[in-house]
């Protein structure tokens, strides 16, 4: 399976900047810096056509479907019918009736999992995955089978990113009811062969489900052609609305399998004594759907068929080479997935100096560049590179060279200034001793006071972040020897540590040493510490640390991991403090 070597697609002139100026988020700035948005694995920006569609429609067209007899209903759902016409279309389905909508790739994999696993799965039945699946391609199926006590196999993949098709043939056996493959990979970018996956499968008799979230915005989709039994796509990576997506079914897959869930629209007729189901489509469709969600993910399609998927596809395969063979100049930075054929996804982890992804991500915020750090919802995936998270870029349509060159040079540079900072080895020599930090002032709300003017006199965020690492930067250095398990904090996305005691010859005052892998954290933890460490356990309990963060602007300049990261370790510490705290009734 390839999307690039047509003749026609490398012929086709595209012109990035007259696609860029559909696009008015791409005119605006984050952290004073013209944004560069990377990010299109995760969600895709809207053309200005699909927000006027969808607004059209909500200002003069809407009102309920399917079931009104006034003319403005009836607008409605011709509407709605005619955007799954289209998708049909799209992907070239046999009938619209074989497309219904969801809200989601992840819905539509549940209702396949729950409809037709459930029917159709029972013990010793094998539902065959891969290791590069997104979550929401493994999760659904665990569920099902852990109810049917049907069994999951992974197909493994190898260094490269690829997936090992040798172990796949050999795991295909009577015993394989379902294969639930992604076509391309979100954390790595690898292209599967699903046609060559779909058709080993049906030589056996099971049926296969694409998860074609990945490939619909780029590349051409033609599931009669490919002989998908089922394949399901979002459309809000498709340059359409949230909250909209698209599960394909042959019509006697969908015919036989049960409604996923009971509503209005979804019967024939209803009694206390039975009920019968509507016909497809609306048998899936419980509920009013999201008709809006629908007529914007039509204007979409409309809108990416109009600039032609060939030429998309070799606009972004260029950039895709061109980011690879930039990012590989960088000295110290590893590119996860190398595969032989890719879309256009980059991942790369910081090895010589080590950053931690999450601190490459913050740092190319700053400079106005949108990356994903994180496990990409592949856990599995991450385990088997060895890694906890990747930085990840991805293309889209309207991404050009330029946003390429700015995130060569930023993420450059952030490896630079890493290198220029003190080794880990000073850092271990230090930690040889265990020195607790006292008291910086009086009480937490007394260096709270000292915080809040340093904060106040450091104009915007990036300064503020700054001076953060800064903080973070001369923290105490934790051995070692107390990163234990005991001692490392859940709920936060890096890993941090956190020891603590009471002093000794006291019974109150609390001290505690931290550590974390990403410096942005180290930084929060140098605020906790000035706060907290050294303080008495009733002041302590007295200061509302929320409050204070929120005051600061942490709250809206963290993510919400890295907010509930920090939460857990102010609450370790309150917990701690409570059992300290004198008690007032005592003789
Ligand atoms: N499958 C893959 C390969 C994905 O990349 C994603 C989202 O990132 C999903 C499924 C889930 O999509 P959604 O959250 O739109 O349901």
């Amino acid at each position: 399976m390839t999307r690039f070597r047509s003749p026609a697609a490398t012929a086709s002139p595209f012109d990035v900047e007259a696609v860029r100026a559909q696009f008015p988020i791409l005119a605006t700035q984050a952290h004073g810096r013209p944004l560069v948005y990377l990010d299109n694995a995760a969600s895709a920006q809207k053309p200005r056509a699909v927000v006027e569609a969808v607004s059209d429609y909500y200002l003069g067209k809407h009102a309920n479907i399917h079931r009104g007899a006034y003319l403005l209903s009836q607008t409605a759902t011709r509407l709605y019918e005619e955007a799954r016409e289209r998708v049909a279309r799209f992907i070239n389905a046999a009938e619209p009736a074989e497309c219904l909508f969801t809200r989601g790739t992840t819905e539509s994999i549940n209702l396949v999992a729950s409809s037709w696993g459930m029917q159709h799965l029972g013990p010793g039945d094998e539902i065959i995955l891969s290791l590069l699946e997104h979550h929401s391609n493994i999760v659904p199926w665990q569920l099902v089978a852990e109810r049917t006590g049907a069994r999951i196999r992974v197909i493994p993949i190898d260094d490269a990113g690829d997936l090992q098709l040798d172990a796949y043939y050999q795991m295909l056996s009577p015993r394989t009811r379902l294969v639930a493959i992604g076509q391309v990979s979100n954390a790595l970018g690898t292209i599967n062969p699903v046609a060559e996956i779909i058709a080993a499968a049906h030589a056996i008799g099971a049926l296969v489900l694409i998860d074609g979230a990945q490939w619909v915005a780029h590349g051409r989709t033609d599931v009669q052609a490919l002989d998908a039994d089922f394949y399901a796509f979002s459309g809000h990576k498709l340059y359409g609305p949230t909250g909209i997506g698209v599960l394909y079914g042959k019509r006697r897959l969908l015919d036989a399998m049960p409604p996923y869930q009971g509503g209005g629209d979804m019967i024939a007729h209803v009694s206390f004594t039975e009920t019968t189901f509507a016909e497809l489509p609306n048998k899936f469709e419980a509920g009013t759907p999201h008709i809006a969600g629908a007529v914007g993910l039509a204007a979409a399609i409309d809108w990416l068929d109009a600039l032609g998927l060939e030429a998309v596809a070799a606009h972004e395969d260029a950039l895709l080479r061109e980011a690879t063979t930039r990012l590989a100049e960088i000295p110290g930075l590893e590119l996860k997935g190398t595969a032989r054929d890719k879309a256009g996804v980059l991942s790369w982890v910081a090895v010589d100096p080590p950053i931690s992804t999450l601190d490459m991500g913050t740092r190319l915020d700053l400079e106005g560049i949108c990356v994903r750090t994180g496990h990409h919802c592949c856990e599995p995936l991450m385990d088997r590179l060895g890694v906890t998270s990747t930085a990840r870029a991805s293309f889209g349509v309207y991404n050009n060279r330029d946003d390429v060159e700015r995130l060569a040079g930023a993420l450059a540079e952030v490896f630079a200034r890493a290198r220029r900072r003190p080794g880990a080895e000073r850092a271990a020599a230090i930690a040889e001793t265990i020195a607790y930090p006292g008291a910086v002032a009086a009480s937490p709300a007394a260096v709270a006071e000292e915080i809040r003017e340093l904060f106040e006199v450091l104009p915007d965020w990036p300064m503020r972040y700054q001076q953060l690492i800064e903080l973070g930067e001369g923290l105490p250095a934790m051995p070692e020897g107390l990163k234990t398990r005991a001692n490392f904090v859940s709920g936060c996305q890096s890993q941090v540590y956190l020891a603590a005691r009471v002093r000794p010859g006291t019974d109150d005052v609390i001290e505690f040493l931290a550590d974390a892998d990403a410096d942005i954290v180290r930084g929060l933890i140098a605020l906790l510490q000035r706060l907290f460490s050294g303080q008495r356990a009733a002041d302590i309990l007295a200061f509302d640390a929320s409050a204070f963060f929120a005051e600061l602007g942490l709250d809206q300049h963290l993510s919400l991991t890295r907010r509930n990261g920090l939460a857990a370790m102010a609450q370790r510490l309150r917990e701690l403090a409570g059992l300290y705290r004198p008690d007032p009734d005592a003789p």
